[in-house]
C-alpha cells in the first residue's frame, strides 16, 4: 500500500507520537520530526544515513516564532525574514538555549525557515512544536521534489509522505549566516542572490566546496545520480566523445535528439531559470532510472537561479 496521503490529521498524530513524516515544501520534500524529540531526531539521521555533525533546518509556521528559536536577530536578518518568509531562505542565527544540540550539530547557531507551502504551513500551525526537516533523501542522493521520489527512497522506513504535489521551486533553500551582523550566503539556492541584494545590498557568497563545511549542502559530492554524469558547456563535443554509449542528455533549452543519443530532457524550452530549477531533480531522477551509460548535462547561464542550479550540477557531476 502506498504511504502517500493527504491526511493532515494522520501526519499530526504520527509527529506527536515522535515518528517521522515526509512533508512537502516549495523547495524539496523534507523528512520531518519534532525538534524536541530525541527519538525522532535520531531517527532522521539514521533513516537518511546522514552524519550527526550535519545540522538540520528548523521549520516554523511564521516569523513570530523566530524569537523562540534564536537568541539574537541582527537587523538585516529581521529585514530579510520580513521580506522573504514564507519562502526559500534559511537564516543561520545564534540559537536559543532550548534548541537541542543534536539539531545544530553541537554549534551555537541554528538554521531556521518558514516554508512557503500551504499544506505544511497548516501542519506547522496545528503542531505545538517546530519540525526539523532535512531533505527526504538518503545522504548524498538526489533530493526529492515529488511524493513518489520519497516513497521510492523510504517506503520501508517511514509511515507517511504528506502529499503536497510537486515542489514549485525544486531546489533547496538559500542559506544565509551572519558575521559581524552582516549577511553571508553559505549555500546558493532557490532564492537568487540578486533578490537578496536588492533588499540588503551586496552580500558575500561563501558557497565553497570544503571538507568540513559550514553547511552540509556544501560537501563536494552531493545530489548525485548513480549513473556516470558529466557537466559541460559543449553538449555536441561531449556526445562525440561517447559515441557507442547509451547517452542521456539534460539540456537547458535546445534539443539534441538528432545527435544519436538515447534520450533527452529539456529543462525549459523558453529559457526560464525558475522552470528549469523546478524540473531539475525530477529530470535527474528520471534519467538515473533508464540504465544509461552516461548522463551529459548542460551548464546553465551564470546569472540568478542559473548559479544555484550550476552549483547543484557541479556536485552531481563526476568531472568538476
Ligand atoms: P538539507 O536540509 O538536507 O538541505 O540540509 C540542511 C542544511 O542546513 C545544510 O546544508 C546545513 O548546512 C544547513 N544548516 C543547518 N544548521 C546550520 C548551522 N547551524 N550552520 C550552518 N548551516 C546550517
Ligand atoms: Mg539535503
Amino acid at each position: 500500500m502506498s504511504i502517500i496521503s493527504k491526511d493532515i490529521q494522520k501526519a499530526i498524530a504520527l509527529l506527536t507520537n515522535e515518528e517521522l513524516v515526509a512533508i512537502p515544501t516549495e523547495t524539496v520534500y523534507g523528512l520531518a520530526g519534532n525538534i524536541f524529540s530525541e527519538k525522532a531526531i535520531k531517527s532522521i539521521f539514521e533513516t537518511k544515513k546522514r552524519p550527526f555533525f550535519n545540522p538540520l533546518i528548523v521549520h516554523i509556521s511564521s516569523v513570530d516564532i523566530l524569537k523562540n528559536i534564536v537568541s539574537e536577530v541582527p537587523k538585516k536578518a529581521q529585514i530579510l525574514a520580513d521580506k522573504f518568509w514564507p519562502g526559500s531562505m534559511t537564516l543561520v542565527l545564534k540559537k536559543d538555549k532550548s534548541i537541542p544540540d543534536i539539531i545544530t550539530g553541537g554549534k551555537d547557531t541554528v538554521a531556521v525557515r518558514v516554508p512557503n507551502h500551504a499544506v505544511t504551513l497548516e501542519l506547522l500551525s496545528k503542531l505545538p512544536f517546530p519540525l526539523a526537516a532535512p531533505s527526504a533523501n538518503p545522504f548524498n542522493n538526489i533530493s526529492p521534489t515529488k511524493p513518489e521520489h520519497v516513497e521510492r527512497y523510504f517506503k520501508n522506513d517511514i509511515k507517511m509522505v504528506l502529499d503536497g504535489g510537486s515542489c514549485k521551486n525544486g531546489i533547496e533553500s538559500t542559506i544565509i549566516g551572519f558575521e559581524n551582523e552582516e549577511p553571508i550566503i553559505y549555500r546558493l539556492g532557490a532564492l537568487a542572490v540578486e533578490d537578496i541584494e536588492a533588499v540588503v545590498g551586496k552580500v558575500l557568497v561563501k558557497n565553497k566546496k570544503e571538507e568540513n563545511p559550514d553547511a552540509p549542502g556544501m560537501l563536494a559530492k552531493h545530489y548525485s545520480p548513480q549513473t556516470f554524469t558529466v557537466l559541460t558547456t559543449n553538449i555536441l563535443d561531449e556526445i562525440s566523445k561517447h559515441q557507442h554509449k547509451k547517452i542521456g542528455v539534460l539540456a537547458f533549452n535546445t534539443s539534441y535528439k538528432n545527435e544519436g543519443i538515447s534520450t533527452e530532457i529539456i529543462l525549459s524550452k523558453i529559457s526560464n531559470l525558475q522552470e528549469a530549477a523546478s524540473k531539475l531533480y525530477d529530470a535527474l531522477h528520471e534519467l538515473d532510472h533508464l540504465n544509461l551509460d552516461i548522463i551529459i548535462v548542460e551548464k546553465l547561464p551564470e546569472n540568478g537561479l542559473g548559479n544555484s542550479i550550476n552549483d547543484r550540477l557541479k556536485r552531481a557531476a563526476f568531472h568538476q
